[in-house]
């Protein structure tokens, strides 16, 4: 069996589900276990409306709610014609009456938690899957539709919940098994799962592609497919570079570095089950179907090219902890990440001298109160509006003087901190955000302009 993972775009109206149900059933062969995200832009919405609701503004959060309701019931009236919507209006209805009275109750409290958050971020989810399926049932595709909340099992941390693999594992092998070796082609809701006790939970934006790693890890598919709106992975942002080049083949390895460092096109936990099942993933997009995409796998083929593609990551923080009186003293670093891990902000790159250490966060606003607890061990600053560029390559490795040429591009641009991955295989460093894109561009017109045929498209 495959697993095929739709995103926002790929599902986004009528036309879109209508290109998904022909690229399914072109698999149908293959056994596909069908992953979808929210209709684009939902998600965006829905957490607007939930804000909205939680600052005590009913009639905003009711009103778009409206605005979305008549957005599913358009597209579901359009997939599936008069006859069928009728019946299946009053499961939608439901849903959107269930989603308002919802909305009342975080309006009427006035206080969003996380916890109610996830309740109303999961629509999204719950609904373009009961429209996928309904319409690719009507396309004759026999899609069976399978609530995710039943079979992805995650602990309580909402918004950024880790799944239970376990008892995950078993769940798809009792509830969704059967229905593909029946013939039926089960469709689920990305993003979303519960805990043990059934609550609500979703594991954090762009989570839909680590679903269908979930879901094609759990039941060993013969590879994930994740359909999106770009030819594959990129050479580099095409927002920021127009020519930027399909990457045929990269490896696992390359893919979780570029997916962390800001390529959204795959979210960065997606690699890992597909990396310990060692299941290929391919990137491919779903309104040119006949492009072959990326294919992602343990191991490539040698590189003419030093790198990959870069990426970059927008809303960074750095952090400076200077200790200028006892020098980095022992245990000094253990209580640093003690104060991180207290507050469970993530650092992603770490720099040291003998009296000071710099280190990367994501902004957030945890950081005052991070920052205060590190100025009872020492100086602290910090200052937002960074990013973090990062190549990426298997080349790093082996290929002496490649920062050279790297920083040699970009004489003129202040270079906050660098770091040649522990990974070897990324060459990172942290700029201004505002200049994210003349440096991109400047990197991509350096290292992409001749590119191995091979491995680029
Ligand atoms: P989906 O809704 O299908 O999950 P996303 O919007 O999450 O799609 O990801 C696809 C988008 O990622 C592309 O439209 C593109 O703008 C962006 N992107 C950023 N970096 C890259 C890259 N290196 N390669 C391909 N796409 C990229
Ligand atoms: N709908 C979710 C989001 O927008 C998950 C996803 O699309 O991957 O974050
Ligand atoms: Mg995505």
């Amino acid at each position: 069996m495959i697993v095929m993972k739709f995103g926002g775009t790929s599902v986004q109206d009528a036309n879109a589900i209508a290109r998904a149900a022909a690229i399914v059933k072109g698999r149908l062969a293959e056994k596909p276990v069908v992953v979808v995200s929210a209709m684009a832009k939902v998600t965006d919405q829905l957490l607007i409306m939930a804000r909205a609701a939680g600052a005590g503004d009913r009639k905003t959060a009711i009103e778009l709610s409206r605005g979305l309701r008549e957005r599913h019931y358009m597209t579901a009236g359009e997939l599936l014609g008069t006859g069928v919507f009728t019946s299946f209006h009053s499961e939608l209805e439901a849903n959107f009456e269930a989603l308002d009275e919802l909305l009342r109750g975080i309006a009427a409290v006035g206080e969003l938690t996380p916890r109610t958050t996830d309740h109303v971020a999961a629509y999204g989810e719950i609904l373009s899957s009961k429209i996928v399926a309904a319409a690719f049932s009507s396309k004759g595709l026999g899609a069976a539709l399978v609530d995710s909340r039943e079979c992805i099992v995650t602990d309580n941390a909402h918004m950024r919940a880790v799944p239970l693999f376990d008892e995950t594992n078993q769940r798809l092998r009792t509830k969704v098994q059967p229905l593909v070796a029946a013939g039926k082609v089960p469709v689920m809701g990305g993003f979303i799962g519960a805990t043990k006790a059934g609550v609500t939970t979703t594991i954090g934006r762009g989570g839909s592609d680590y679903s269908a790693a979930i879901v094609g890890a759990g039941l060993d598919a013969a590879r994930i497919e994740i359909w999106t709106d770009v030819d594959g992975m990129l050479t580099t942002d095409p927002n920021i570079c127009p020519d930027a080049r399909r990457i045929k083949l990269i490896s696992f390895d390359e893919a979780a570095e570029l997916a962390y460092f800001g390529a959204k096109v795959l979210h960065p936990a997606t690699v890992l089950p597909a990396i310990q099942k060692n299941i290929p993933v391919y990137v491919r997009n779903s309104r040119n179907p006949d492009c072959e995409g990326t294919r992602i796998e343990a191991r490539v083929p040698h590189c003419r090219n030093f790198f990959k593609a870069i990426a970059a990551k927008k809303r960074i923080t750095i952090i400076d902890v200077a200790a200028p009186r006892m020098l980095l003293a022992h245990g000094f670093l253990r209580s640093i990440f003690e104060a991180f891990d207290h507050h469970r902000v993530a650092v992603d790159v770490v720099s040291t001298s003998e009296v000071s250490v710099s280190l990367t966060v994501d902004s957030n606003e945890s950081i005052p109160a991070l920052a205060a607890d590190l100025a009872k061990l020492a100086d602290v600053k910090y200052e937002g509006r960074k990013a973090i560029v990062c190549l990426v390559g298997e080349n790093l490795r082996e290929t002496p003087g490649i920062a050279a040429r790297v920083f040699g591009e970009l004489s003129d641009t202040k270079i906050r901190m660098i770091s040649q991955g522990a990974s070897e295989i990324n060459l990172t460093f942290v700029i201004e955000e505002d200049d994210v894109p003349g440096v991109i561009q400047r990197l991509h017109k350096a290292f992409f302009s001749d590119l191995d045929p091979e491995v680029f498209a």
